[in-house]
């Protein structure tokens, strides 16, 4: 992508609030179950709380019952991934394309149509309701 943002550590300090910063700059975790939403239902689409980029859209949401927001497929081109060897197993990380902010990982044991499982952190998304623009 061209657009890709770049900023110093610093000003994404200034941007985020603490959890985001923690999530998206440090690949933190949030605590399971504490994001509202977990029980988002209506149609509308899954931000960056970064850079506010399109990520997933209401329609690939779904209830994988682990206490984090689930999704079966991003937006097409929203997301990259890198393997992730931190907790001594290699897990797929899935960041923003755009700003490269962590979002979770991605899990071979989601629904159809892919069989893939996009595990993210609610703080780390931005909720807009409404149909896609
Ligand atoms: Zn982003």
């Amino acid at each position: 992508m061209g657009d890709a943002i770049k900023q110093t550590e610093e000003s994404w300090r200034d941007t985020l609030t603490p959890e985001q910063f923690h999530v998206l700059r440090e690949h933190g975790t949030e605590r399971a179950g504490t994001s509202p939403l977990n029980a988002e239902k209506r149609t509308g689409t899954f931000r960056c709380a970064g850079c506010g980029q399109e990520l997933f859209s209401s329609e690939t949401k779904f209830d994988s019952g682990t206490g984090w927001p689930s999704f079966w497929a991003p937006v097409e081109g929203a997301v990259a991934t890198t393997v992730d060897r931190s907790l001594g197993m290699a897990r797929t990380e899935v960041h923003c394309a755009r700003c490269g902010g962590h979002l979770g990982h991605v899990f071979p044991d989601g629904p159809r149509p892919t069989g893939l499982r996009y595990c993210m952190n609610g703080v780390a998304l931005k909720f807009v309701a409404g149909p896609r623009k």
